[in-house]
């Protein structure tokens, strides 16, 4: 004979077992498009994600807080992230990420392949081999599908051959498109660069853009704003930073074009959920 408590227990199980298939049903049949701004203080991490498929766009500069929202945003069973980009080798873009490559199984690692002497670059480096994830050079004409959504890779035009001085320079440019909606990720391309965006071949207008280098005076032109045409623009700093980023130039840039600003130092994380091609991505507050 059983016991009564043996039987509650057995009760209790099977109950965790259904919560649980409940929720991977619930999650398989809510997918929608989400693209989240992460507030991880200074720095860049942006997750475009679609039921068990994710899209990280650089990790910000500590372990701890990117893994901190990727299990928030991410359920406990899916382990797996397909892509990781990181757009350029700098602390505040790639520290972050170490932790998340030790701890997710990765799909496949894209960065603009320029090298660095930094120790972030060379744990970075260490992660990649030792997992033995498949390292991909990013650039113009790369295109990464997410069901009906695109992310085109539109910068660096060409592989990186040597190391650039200026680690921002060559960080890479991609836009997402899904449907009627669109976004701009720039990473912390500089404006003296900008230039080489402004090209037939490339259309840079977006709904939403990211700004530039966490908002700094010398990215995001007005000229860029132009083309680009955002309704939303989207900050990525932390709270009292000492770069004094947003700069107060670049916040008139986007007030005199009457674009909205979004900072993840004032709103936490920015969360767009997209129902479907045809209706613009709302924000989630
Ligand atoms: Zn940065």
């Amino acid at each position: 004979m059983f016991s009564k408590k043996y039987f509650y227990y057995i009760l209790l199980f099977l109950l965790l077992i259904s919560l649980i298939l409940a929720g991977v049903i619930w999650h398989s049949q809510n997918q929608k498009l989400k693209i989240i701004f992460f507030d991880v203080g200074q720095g860049d991490a942006i997750m475009i994600s679609l039921g068990q498929n994710q899209i990280l766009i650089d990790g910000g500069p500590s372990g701890q807080k990117e893994m901190e929202k990727l299990g928030k945003y991410i359920p406990f069973w899916d382990r797996k992230i397909e892509i990781v980009i990181a757009t350029h080798p700098d602390q505040d873009h790639i520290g972050g990420l170490i932790d998340v490559m030790k701890n997710y199984k990765i799909g496949k690692v894209i960065d603009n392949s320029a090298e660095n002497d930094s120790q972030v670059y060379k744990n970075y480096l260490e992660i990649i081999e030792n997992k033995k994830i498949e390292r991909l050079k990013g650039k113009e004409g790369m295109n990464i599908k997410i069901k009906d959504a695109n992310l085109a890779i539109i910068y660096p035009n060409s592989i990186l051959v040597n190391k650039p001085k200026d680690t921002n320079a060559d960080s890479i440019v991609a836009k997402l498109t899904y449907g009627q909606n669109s976004f701009l990720f720039t990473g912390d391309f500089p404006l003296e660069k900008e230039s080489a965006l402004f090209s037939d071949k490339f259309d840079l207008s977006s709904k939403v853009l990211k700004i530039s280098h966490h908002g700094s005076k010398n990215a995001t032109s007005a000229e860029f704003l132009n083309k680009v045409g955002p309704v939303d623009a989207i900050i990525s700093s932390g709270k009292n930073n000492t770069y004094g980023h947003p700069a107060s130039e670049l916040l008139e840039r986007l007030k005199a074009k009457k674009i909205k600003v979004l900072r993840t130092d004032e709103k936490g994380d920015i969360e767009y959920i997209c129902k479907n091609m045809e209706n613009l991505c709302q924000i989630s507050f």
